[in-house]
This record gives structure tokens, C-alpha cells and sequence, in this order.
């Protein structure tokens, strides 16, 4: 990896962030608080938020296996896929790398920023080898996206291919980890102490079913998680999502309930739709949801529409010809599904 101050944006590296009231005084001692122009009436609601979610963290860390100073949480992971833009990507000068097909926001943000995007077309099996996508690069480029169960594919990315890319790599490589928790697969947070440039991503909004409350969290090396806490809005985490984490993590215990449901609930599905004259092929999947083939995926888009039951429609995706993608519901919804399906 290069030295992280060629790897930052050079007025990024310069900046003297945002100094809020609940940065310069965050000791636990104090009665009276007159330092923040806030609201002495309708608490708690009056006070600003943590600005570094600590007591998050500190649950998170023991859950996730990282110690808090490796951890930065964001306004869902879309704020943490945004900020590495904002801080390692000259506008109209560097370029990023990714898979495709892969999830839209790597894309959106590239454009918002200015940033060339450079994908990588999977092969039949939706693999990629670390080779292909270290010959995109050149010396422009700070990032390589890696989405590993990958959206909307469904299937983890070879562990071999991604730590090998992070080693050859002299810029960053992002790993979103979304659908972890669906998977058989380890997650790579336990490599980040070996890889500087590595950073993980997981989110709220998946297993742990807090999609409303925008949580996403990036892990990473402390000086990577100092350089997003620079750059973010200070008060970027609102109280009531830090209220609603704290319940969460709570009871990890739930979380794991909810996950065997729906790995048993995908299994039949996959099954049921195998059945289906109208599905040519489900591929494997490691997230909460699956891609398959059918006859005619718009026409049957549409009829399911029209029963009430979205599902989403990838035709037009590359490499996704006719295909579906099917996320796992109650039992109840999969049921409903099913059943107007096997009605068409
Ligand atoms: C759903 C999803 C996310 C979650 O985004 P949030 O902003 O945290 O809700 C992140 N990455 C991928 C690939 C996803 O599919």
C-alpha cells in the first residue's frame, strides 16, 4: 500500500475539521450544560447526540470483534460508501474499480463525486479474479469495490481472489459485507490488523432488521476511521438511531432467531421455484434473497404486480438477462408469492 498522505486528498489531509460544543467538553462529570445553545426543556430530545457514537461502539465492538477505534458508523452504509469518494478521490482525476454487476450506490456516488468508475464484467459463475481487476487500475486509482455475498448476484466473491487483490493492491479495497450474516462465509474484519488498505462494511439495514433507522458501519484501520470522522456532518448519527442501536445490540440473540428463519425459509423457496415450468435456473446465494431466471422476467414482474407482490426486476442488467430477484419474506409472503406463481 502507498503511504496513506498520497493515498488522501491533499486539502482532506490539511483539514482542520468541525469542532462542535460535544467535542471540546465530552467528560461524563458535568451538571449543567450552557455550552451548546441548546434547549434546557423537552429532554432528552433538546441535547445534541454523540458525535462519536462511543456507547454504540463499545456494544458493536464486542459483537463485531474490533476494537471502537476501528469502527466509524454512518447515515446507513450509503454514508460510508460516499466518504471514501469525498476523501481519497480527486474530482476528474482518479478512477475507481469495481465488479460488475454489482450494487448501485459504488456507481452513484463515483458520478456524484466526479469519479471515473471503471467496472469489471463477472464471469458466468459471477466470480472475479484479483488479476482482472488489478489490470483496471493504473496509478489513478485509490479504490477497488468489492460486494462479497454480492447484490444482486446473491453469491460470496472467492476469499483467495479478495485477499489477494488486498495484498497486490496499493490503494484501498472495500469489501461491503452487507449479507454477511446469511453466509457461510467469514467475514474479512478479522483480516484488517493484516491489510492497512482494507475497509469492511456492514450495515443495520439487513439481518438486524433496522433498515428505518439508517445505520450502516465501516471498519477499518483508526487513522482511516479518523479521516471519515474529519469529513462527516458532526452530528451525523441522530439520537434516536443511537437509542434504537443500543436496544438492538441489546439482543444479538433475536438477530440469530430471525437468521435461521430465513435461511430455512430461502432453502424452501429455492426449492419451490426449481418446480416452477416458469424458472429456468435460481443461483447460488448467500444473502437474504436470490437471483433466478425465469421464461419471461418482465411479463411475470408485471403479473405479480398486479397481485400486489414486488420483487425486483434486474432484466436489464448485465449478465442478469430475464432475471429476477427475489428477497426471502415471512413465511406468510413467501407462501403468497409461490402461490401466484405457480398460478401463471
Ligand atoms: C442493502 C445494501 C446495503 C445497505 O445500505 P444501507 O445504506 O446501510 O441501508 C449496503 N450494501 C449493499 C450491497 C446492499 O445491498
Amino acid at each position: 500500500m502507498k503511504p496513506l498522505e498520497q493515498l488522501v486528498r491533499p486539502n482532506i489531509w490539511r483539514l482542520a475539521p468541525y469542532s462542535s460544543a460535544r467535542n471540546e467538553y465530552s467528560g461524563r462529570t458535568a451538571r449543567v450544560f450552557l455550552d451548546a445553545n441548546e434547549n434546557p426543556y423537552n429532554t432528552p430530545l433538546n441535547r445534541y447526540p454523540d458525535p462519536l457514537q462511543t456507547e454504540v461502539k463499545q456494544k458493536l465492538s464486542k459483537i463485531k470483534g474490533v476494537t471502537p477505534d476501528c469502527i466509524f458508523l454512518g447515515n446507513g452504509s450509503d454514508e460510508a460508501i460516499d466518504l471514501p469518494y469525498r476523501c481519497f478521490c480527486e474530482p476528474g482525476k482518479d478512477n475507481v474499480v469495481a465488479m460488475e454487476p454489482t450494487y448501485g450506490m459504488y456507481k452513484v456516488c463515483a458520478d456524484i463525486n466526479d469519479v471515473e468508475y471503471r467496472p469489471v464484467l463477472l464471469d458466468e459463475q459471477f466470480q472475479i479474479s484479483a488479476e482482472k481487476l488489478l489490470a483496471a487500475c493504473d496509478e489513478n486509482t485509490k479504490i477497488i469495490w468489492i460486494c462479497s455475498p454480492n447484490n444482486p448476484t446473491g453469491n460470496s466473491i472467492r476469499r483467495e481472489e479478495i485477499l489477494k487483490t488486498i495484498e497486490q493492491f496499493q490503494g484501498f479495497v472495500i469489501v461491503d459485507e452487507a449479507y454477511i450474516d446469511f453466509s457461510t462465509q467469514k467475514s474479512l474484519r478479522q483480516e484488517l490488523a493484516k491489510h492497512p488498505n482494507l475497509i469492511v462494511l456492514n450495515t443495520f439495514s439487513k439481518a438486524w432488521g433496522c433498515a428505518a433507522i439508517r445505520l450502516g458501519m465501516a471498519f477499518a484501520r483508526p487513522e482511516i476511521v479518523g479521516l471519515f470522522n474529519k469529513v462527516k456532518y458532526p452530528y451525523n448519527i441522530n439520537l434516536l438511531t443511537q437509542q434504537q442501536a443500543l436496544e438492538a445490540l441489546n439482543d444479538p440473540y433475536e438477530i440469530d432467531k430471525w437468521v435461521k428463519i430465513l435461511l430455512q425459509e430461502r432453502s424452501r423457496m429455492i426449492d419451490a421455484f426449481k418446480l416452477l415450468p416458469i424458472c429456468k435456473k435460481v443461483y447460488p446465494t448467500d444473502a437474504n434473497f436470490f437471483l433466478c431466471k425465469m421464461t419471461d422476467a418482465q411479463k411475470i414482474y408485471d403479473y405479480l404486480v398486479d397481485r400486489g407482490i414486488i420483487v425486483r426486476n434486474r432484466s436489464r442488467i448485465q449478465l442478469c438477462n430475464n432475471c429476477l430477484r427475489v428477497t426471502i419474506g415471512t413465511k406468510s409472503e413467501n407462501n403468497e408469492i409461490l402461490a401466484a406463481l405457480r398460478q401463471y
